[in-house]
C-alpha cells in the first residue's frame, strides 16, 4: 500500500490522480492533499477520500473546511507552510505534485529531503529551478518520476537502455488551440478560443501555454533536467493527433516511441506503479487503423516565439529560465483576466528576458528573488 500526498487535488491532474487512486484501493491510499480555494470540489474529495491532512491556500477556505468537517478527525492548514506540511505528511511514500506554478518548488525540495518519491506534473518547478531539484534528488537518492505525458513516454522508452547511448529526444506537440491559424491571425484571438484545446482537457494555464507553444518550451527544459540531456539534443515535432507521446533516438539510429490515447491517467498511473504496471480502468484500447494516418510537421520557431524563448533561456541557464517561467505565469494570468491580448504574452516574456542579466548557479533565495522581481516587472509593464 502506497501512502500518497497529492498537491493540487482539485485540478485536472489532481482529479485524474484521484481516479487512479480510487480504482486501486489495495495499492494506494490518499493520506494528505492540498488545493487552492475551490471549496466545493475540495469538500467532495475530502468526504470521499478522508485524508488525514488537508492544506489550502487561504485562511478563509481553511475556516470553512474546519467548520464543515468539525466532527471528523482531519487536520487542516493554510498557506505556504501547510503546503509543505502536506507534501511531507507522515513521510508519505509518494508526493504527486500537481499544483500549477512555481509555488510547487519548495514543497518538492522538502519532500526530497524527507526521502519521498516525487511524481512530478508541476513542470514550472523544474523550469524555474531544475538544477536545485535534480541536485537535491541525486543527493538524497530520491526518484523523480515524470507525469507529463511526453516525459513519461521518454522515461518508458528508456527502460532497459543505457542513457549514454541516447542521441536525441523528440518531444511531440499537438500545436494547441491555434495550430491551424497563421501568426497574423493570432492578434485578435479570444480567451475562450485559446481555452479550446483540440485533444486534451486540462487546467486553464497549461491550455494557454499549449496555444502559445510555451508548454512545449517548458517541456523541453523539463526534459533537459529530468534526463540530463543538452538542449542541442532535444527536438520538438508537431504531431496533431497526440497519439505518439514522444520518441527517443539512440546512437545506432534506432528510434523508440511510446503511443497511447490522450488520457493523462496513463502517465499518472505509471508514475505511481513504476516499475510495475496495473490495468487502467475505463480505458479505451488504441486502434491505429481508426486513425489510418498520423501527421508530423517541423516546429516553426518564428511562428511559435515562446518555443524559441524557452530554448534560449535554457541554453543561457542560471536564473534565465526562472525569468521565462515567472514572466509567463504572470502574463498568462493577465491574459486569462482579459487584461492583455494573446500575442502580448510573448511580448511580456521577451521584455522580461531582455532586461535580465542571468545569475549562474543560483540558490533558492536568488531564484525566489528573481521570480518576484520578474512578476513585479511584468505587472508594471501590463498596468
Ligand atoms: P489546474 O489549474 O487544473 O489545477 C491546479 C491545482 O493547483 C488546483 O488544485 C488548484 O487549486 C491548485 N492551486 C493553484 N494555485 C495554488 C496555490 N497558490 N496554492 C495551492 N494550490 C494551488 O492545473 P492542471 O491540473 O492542468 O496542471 C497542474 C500541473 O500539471 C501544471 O504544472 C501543468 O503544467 C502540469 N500538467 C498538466 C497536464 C494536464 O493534462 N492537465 C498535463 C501535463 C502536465 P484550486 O482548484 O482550488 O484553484
Ligand atoms: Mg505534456
Amino acid at each position: 500500500m502506497k501512502k500518497i500526498s497529492l498537491l493540487g487535488a482539485t485540478g485536472s491532474i489532481g482529479i485524474q490522480t484521484l481516479d487512479v487512486i480510487e480504482s486501486h484501493p489495495e495499492h494506494f491510499k490518499l493520506l494528505a492533499m492540498s488545493f487552492g480555494s475551490n471549496i466545493k470540489t475540495g469538500v467532495d474529495i475530502i468526504s470521499k477520500f478522508k485524508p488525514a491532512f488537508v492544506a489550502v491556500k487561504d485562511k478563509e477556505t481553511y475556516e470553512k473546511l474546519k467548520f464543515e468537517f468539525s466532527s471528523n478527525d482531519i487536520k487542516f492548514g493554510y498557506g505556504d507552510n501547510a503546503l509543505i506540511e502536506a507534501a511531507v505528511y507522515d513521510r508519505v511514500d509518494c508526493l504527486v505534485n500537481a499544483v500549477v506554478g512555481s509555488v510547487g518548488l519548495v514543497p518538492t525540495l522538502r519532500a526530497i529531503e524527507n526521502n519521498i518519491t516525487i511524481a512530478i506534473a508541476n513542470k514550472e518547478t523544474l523550469v524555474t529551478a531544475g538544477h536545485l531539484v535534480t541536485e537535491h534528488a541525486a543527493k538524497y537518492n530520491v526518484k523523480l518520476l515524470p507525469v507529463d505525458s511526453e516525459h513519461s513516454a521518454i522515461f518508458q522508452c528508456l527502460q532497459g537502455e543505457n542513457e549514454k547511448t541516447i542521441d536525441r529526444l523528440i518531444v511531440t506537440a499537438s500545436g494547441g488551440s491555434f495550430r491551424d491559424k497563421k501568426r497574423e491571425e493570432l492578434h485578435e484571438v479570444t480567451v475562450e478560443q485559446a481555452l479550446n484545446h483540440p485533444n486534451w482537457s486540462m487546467g486553464a494555464k497549461i491550455t494557454i501555454d499549449s496555444a502559445t507553444m510555451m508548454n512545449k518550451g517548458l517541456e523541453v527544459i523539463e526534459a533537459h533536467w529530468l534526463f540530463n540531456i543538452p538542449y542541442e539534443k532535444i527536438d520538438v515535432l508537431l504531431h496533431k493527433e497526440s497519439i505518439i507521446h514522444s520518441l527517443v533516438e539512440f546512437q545506432d539510429r534506432s528510434i523508440k516511441a511510446q503511443l497511447g490515447t490522450p488520457d493523462m491517467r496513463g502517465p499518472i498511473q505509471y508514475a505511481l506503479t513504476y516499475p510495475d504496471r496495473l490495468p487502467l480502468e475505463k480505458s479505451k484500447r488504441l486502434e491505429l487503423w481508426e486513425f489510418g494516418k498520423l501527421h508530423f510537421e517541423k516546429a516553426d520557431f518564428n511562428r511559435y516565439k515562446c518555443l524559441q524563448f524557452a530554448y534560449d533561456s535554457g541554453k543561457i541557464g542560471g536564473t534565465m529560465p526562472t525569468v521565462l517561467n515567472a514572466a509567463n505565469e504572470e502574463a498568462v494570468a493577465s491574459f486569462l483576466k482579459g487584461k492583455i491580448k494573446f500575442l502580448q504574452i510573448e511580448e511580456c516574456i521577451e521584455r522580461a528576458m531582455d532586461k535580465h542579466e542571468s545569475i549562474a548557479h543560483p540558490g533558492l533565495e536568488q531564484i525566489q528573488e528573481v521570480d518576484q522581481l520578474t512578476r513585479n516587472f511584468v505587472q508594471t509593464l501590463i498596468s
